[in-house]
């Protein structure tokens, strides 16, 4: 087999061991045999979110249900900062954007959570974690972040853990810029960022957030942003502060 490091990555939802089978669904057997040509013996590179990332080898090419077989691990598994994302679902192709830029960008889980004011069509879960697979292999991570359904923001803050931090993304820009508010915050703390929908945060919302134990309110500069531009601006910053963008 090939030695160099495998051009092609893919999530495979099998334990990952020494000569463990990898058998592929069509959407990959297809991608790795009639889209790529490759052929038994190619390199490709395999993760699954906790056994870290292998070479595996093309054992079966079969353009339906090929198999690789895994050969030698190149990765071990490094967690994701602990940072969960929770928004209000907006426009489709905008949630699909949030949702793949969280991945990119580190988050560990992606919370989509109904507002007052949230206006959006049914939250198709399976594409959407079809996105955060395909950022995943895209971005070289070693983890698909997860995914939960979505919830009122009602029932998810009144279940609130106190050792999370919830990072409050107020409009109202009364608050300290995100950076400064977590200038004492220490890295790695346990935290999450959340952001309203294209309507903004009910007065009631934004008065029970601002009162909410484990909420710290931050503004993201001086104009507004589109949901999908706050949530990437946040979870940069926020990765910045306490996650793992540092020396
Ligand atoms: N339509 C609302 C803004 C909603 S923007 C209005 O005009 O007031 C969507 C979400 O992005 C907001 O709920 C907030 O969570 C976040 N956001 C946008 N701009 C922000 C800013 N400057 N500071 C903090 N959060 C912001």
């Amino acid at each position: 087999m090939n030695e160099t490091e495998p051009k092609i990555r893919l999530y495979v939802d099998t334990p990952l061991h020494e000569g463990a089978e990898i058998g592929l669904d069509r959407g990959q057997s297809n991608y790795l045999v009639t889209v790529m040509r490759l052929e038994a013996g190619a390199g490709v590179a395999v993760f699954n979110g906790c056994d870290g990332e292998w070479r595996a080898e093309v054992t079966d090419a079969h353009r339906k249900a090929a198999t690789l077989t895994a050969r030698t691990r190149m990765r071990v598994q490094e967690p994701l900062p602990d940072l969960h994302l929770l928004f209000a679902p907006i426009k489709k192709a905008r949630t699909d954007f949030i949702v793949e830029k969280a991945c990119e960008l580190g988050c560990a889980r992606v919370r989509p959570v109904i507002t007052r004011y949230t206006q959006s069509d049914r939250l198709n879960i399976d594409r959407l974690h079809a996105h955060m697979i395909e950022a995943a292999e895209q971005c070289g991570g070693v983890n698909v972040p997860g995914l939960d359904p979505a919830q009122p923001l009602g029932t998810v803050l009144a279940e609130w853990p106190e050792e999370r931090l919830l990072i409050f993304c107020d409009e109202a820009r009364t608050a300290p810029p995100l950076p400064t508010a977590l200038a004492e915050t220490p890295r790695g703390t346990p935290a999450a960022l959340l952001i309203g929908p294209e309507g903004g945060f009910s007065p009631e919302e934004a008065e029970r957030l601002r009162a909410h134990p484990a909420a710290l309110s931050v503004s993201l500069g001086p104009r507004i942003l589109r949901a999908d531009t706050a949530a990437v601006a946040a979870l940069a910053l926020a990765q910045v502060a306490l996650g793992d963008w540092r020396a």
